[in-house]
């Protein structure tokens, strides 16, 4: 079995697909437990379809649910490069997600700990949660990405 830092790699590299299209850099995947293989991926692309619902747990955790065939991502585990926010925790919790991974803390939409904790507010599902994995790489990945909009919106305005 691949450790988290293997899987966080994975959503490293998809979280810079988003900042292709000038996205946020946020990438997440599901995977199979038992069988360690990765079945839904994705990224954030909410300016790419103009939609707040674009977040990458979502894709990721719409495309797991379609190889499955349900709903329900039993034996499964998320990595997300980001703390997931409330939107992305409710799914999580409604696709009965079983563990989640996240990398870096959002202090201002955590909503795995850093705001508030959605998981342990006695919902009916309570997955496990590992963060901080490859903390720094995945938070190096987001202020790049706030560094350069800057100095390009910089250079806009001077241009
Ligand atoms: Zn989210």
């Amino acid at each position: 079995m691949y450790s988290d830092e293997y899987y966080m790699r994975k959503c490293i590299a998809l979280a810079k697909l988003a900042e292709q299209a000038t996205d946020v850099p946020v990438g997440a995947i599901v995977v199979k437990k038992t069988t360690g293989e990765v079945i839904g991926e994705g990224y954030n692309r909410r300016e790419a379809e103009r939609s707040s619902l674009a977040h990458a747990e979502l894709a990721a955790i719409a495309q797991a649910s379609q190889k499955l065939g349900g709903w329900r991502l039993i034996d499964c585990e998320l990595f997300v490069t980001l703390e997931p926010c409330a939107m992305c925790a409710g799914a999580i919790v409604n696709s009965r997600v079983e563990r989640v991974v996240f990398g870096a803390f959002d202090h201002r939409f955590g909503a795995c700990g850093s705001c508030f904790d959605l998981f342990s507010q006695g919902l009916n599902h309570k997955p496990e949660v590992v963060s901080g994995v490859l903390q720094e790489e995945c938070s190096q990945l987001m202020k790049d990405f706030f560094r350069k909009m800057r100095e390009e919106k910089k250079a806009a305005r001077k241009g």
